[in-house]
């Protein structure tokens, strides 16, 4: 009974992670198209969880020449989505670069571009709530009471007459795309909040690493201390007994000088 429970525990833990991996994936692929172009999303498998990568490999994987890349790349870099390292080359002697996608920012980034068009929908929202708008029955323009009026509520096109927009029509569909960022953006948060855990046992371990070094630092300082006193010991204890061997000799001098 319980080992059943467990396994079926396990599976959806892993299928949690899977999900988040894929929900990953797919805002990485978004955002760093919305920045650098839709080839660059080519660029999300190659580069996530891959730690630094050869810039002359991801070319390669990407069917793209090495110019291409460079100029997906620096947008890239521009919007900190993106971080390189430097490595020289010893046999040709020109340093080649290495990137990585630094998929916490992204994230985050996505989040604000989603929070940036909440809010213009919010206001949208409350501007359609508030007021009329018109609009040609063939779909040419729309236009809010005033300016209608000044158009005498007709359409600058074809000269038809404007009629009122359907509100609560409009209203449902704002209301829809809401729902839908505010669905979009809870989902990126799950994200972030395991990042957020992960950045917390690293840090924690981090944390414990420090003391421990410290710990082995008191202790080889110990050993040194001790090492030197020792030595110091030994050394005063050779000084003695030169100092006590000399004496025997002037004594020894001495009553050879008597004789
Ligand atoms: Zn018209």
């Amino acid at each position: 009974m319980k080992d059943t429970k467990g396994t079926a525990l396990k599976t959806s833990k892993s299928e949690q992670a899977g999900r988040l991996k894929q929900i990953e994936e797919e805002a990485l692929r978004e955002i760093v198209s919305k920045v650098a172009g839709k080839s660059a999303a080519e660029l999300v498998p190659i580069l996530k969880d891959k730690g630094h990568v050869d810039e002359f490999k991801i070319a390669g994987k990407a069917k793209i020449t090495i110019n291409e890349l460079r100029n997906i790349l620096y947008k890239l870099h521009h919007h900190d989505l993106v971080s390189s390292i430097r490595k020289k080359d010893n046999k040709k002697g020109w340093f080649i670069y290495f990137w990585s996608l630094n998929v916490e920012r992204a994230i985050r980034s996505l989040i604000r571009e989603y929070s940036k068009e909440f809010e213009s929908q919010t206001s949208l929202l409350d501007s359609r709530t508030k007021k009329n708008y018109y609009i040609c029955p063939k779909g040419h323009t729309e236009l809010s009471e005033e300016s209608s009026l000044e158009q005498n509520f007709e359409c600058i096109e074809c000269g038809e007459l404007l009629v009122l927009k359907d509100r609560e029509i409009e209203q449902r569909k704002i209301n829809k795309t809401i729902d839908t960022i505010q669905e979009r953006v809870n989902l990126l948060r799950e994200l972030v909040h395991k990042y957020e855990a992960a950045n917390k046992i690293a840090f924690e371990k981090d944390i414990i690493k420090v003391a421990k070094e410290k710990k082995e630092a008191r202790a080889a300082a110990k050993k040194v201390r001790v090492r030197v006193a020792k030595r110091e010991e030994a050394k005063l204890a050779r000084v003695k007994a030169k100092a006590k061997a000399k004496r025997g000799e002037r004594k020894a001098h001495k009553k050879g000088m008597k004789r």
